[in-house]
């Protein structure tokens, strides 16, 4: 396995790769390989989990720059010494906090603060990559509005290492929010959970994470509420009839919902994850439908359905041929990451 440790080490490496026309297995502690679908068989492989330098920490300004083989765990940790976040939430549980923010990043990845905060793509400021061509280039910088031209970065962002390597990233940080609360309530059915959803996002003040989790256990809506004192106290008047928790039992709750994929794995070696996308008005009805363990991004349309055996395919929906074209012209010889989107590499 290849492992630089500089930038400059890192686009060599591609280079002579390429010149070689040698196919190269791309990423950073490939932890997303347990997750199941398509792996990438190839000639060499390079990890990115060298690079892992803090670069630049600017807590006034809300601005942190790391090299993309970081811990997205370490990053949460130094940030969190100065109150400060990122609201990504990678997944949790032995093997899994080793996740790279290379990797967090090439997968576009995104927990339950996404309705409020957005994904990587409202986060990232700046970032630097390397090319097949050997060169570093590098796009935005370190303020929030500084993009002049093709916003190069969000291309690589989910991306899945098919067109380049990062090699560092430039975030906006997020205040840790002073109060936060979340409510479990327990339903009878999935329906009537999505019924509960439906009343709480029509309602003025937007939830911070809104989840409904199918299992053997049964179905739950879990709701988080962040901000000042008023905003959590009206959601308690709002959901009095459920168990809200604070502190450390409310993290145990998140903490059970990030390890939810993890354990599951673990407990089907031969199962994966489908990543489907729904409107949000058909999610109910989607997730009864499914009959496998499930857990929905229920206010952004997504839902993670746990198959105990591979689950079907992703499908890329590229009928322009605009994703192919642009493949091309980073990678000519589909080179990197070869197999990882289907209909697209
Ligand atoms: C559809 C999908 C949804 C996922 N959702 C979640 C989720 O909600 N929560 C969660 O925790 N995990 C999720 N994952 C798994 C996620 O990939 C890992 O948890 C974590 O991001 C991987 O970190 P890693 O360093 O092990 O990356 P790897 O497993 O090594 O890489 C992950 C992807 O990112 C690319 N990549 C890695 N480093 C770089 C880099 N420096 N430059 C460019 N590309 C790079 C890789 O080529 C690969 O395609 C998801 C994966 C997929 C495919």
């Amino acid at each position: 396995m290849i492992r630089p440790e500089t930038p400059q080490q890192l686009a060599e490496a591609l280079r002579m790769l390429a010149g070689e026309h040698r196919s190269i297995r791309m990423g950073g502690n490939f932890t997303k390989d347990r997750l199941g679908g398509p792996t990438t068989a190839a000639a060499e492989t390079l990890t990115t989990a060298g690079l892992r330098r803090l670069l630049q920490y600017e807590p006034q300004d809300l601005t942190v720059s790391v090299e993309a083989g970081m811990p997205f765990a370490e990053l949460q940790r130094t940030l969190a010494e100065k109150g400060q976040m990122l609201p990504l939430d990678p997944f949790t549980g032995p093997g899994w906090e080793s996740a790279t923010v290379g990797g967090v990043l090439g997968a576009n990845l995104s927990g339950p603060r996404r309705r409020l905060y957005g994904t990587a793509r409202d986060m990232v400021i700046g970032m630097t990559f390397a090319t097949l061509e050997g060169k570093l280039v590098q796009t935005g910088g370190m303020v929030v509005k500084n993009v002049a031209g093709l916003d190069m970065g969000k291309l690589m962002i989910g991306s899945f290492g098919t067109l380049a390597a990062i090699t560092s990233v430039n975030f906006k940080v997020f205040p840790v929010p002073l109060f936060s609360r979340t409510f479990v309530m327990e339903f009878p059915t999935v329906s009537k959970a999505f019924s509960e959803r439906d009343r709480i996002l029509k309602g003025q003040l937007p939830p911070a994470a809104i989840d409904v989790v199918n299992d053997s256990r049964g179905c739950r809506l879990l709701v988080r509420a962040t901000g000042n004192q008023q905003v959590v106290d009206r959601f308690s008047a709002d959901l009095a009839q459920a168990r809200s928790s604070e502190g450390e039992e409310e993290s145990a709750v998140w903490h059970e919902v990030r390890e939810f994929t993890p354990r599951f794995l673990a407990a089907n070696p031969e199962g994966g994850v489908a990543m489907i996308r729904t409107p949000l008005a058909s999610m109910g009805a989607e997730m009864e439908r499914l009959k496998v363990p499930c857990i929905a991004r229920a206010g952004s349309g997504v839902i993670y359905a746990h198959y105990a055996a591979d689950p079907p395919p992703t499908q890329v929906h590229d009928e322009s041929g605009m994703m192919k074209k642009i493949k091309l012209m980073f990678d000519p010889e589909n080179l990197m990451n070869r197999g990882r989107l289907h209909g697209y590499v």
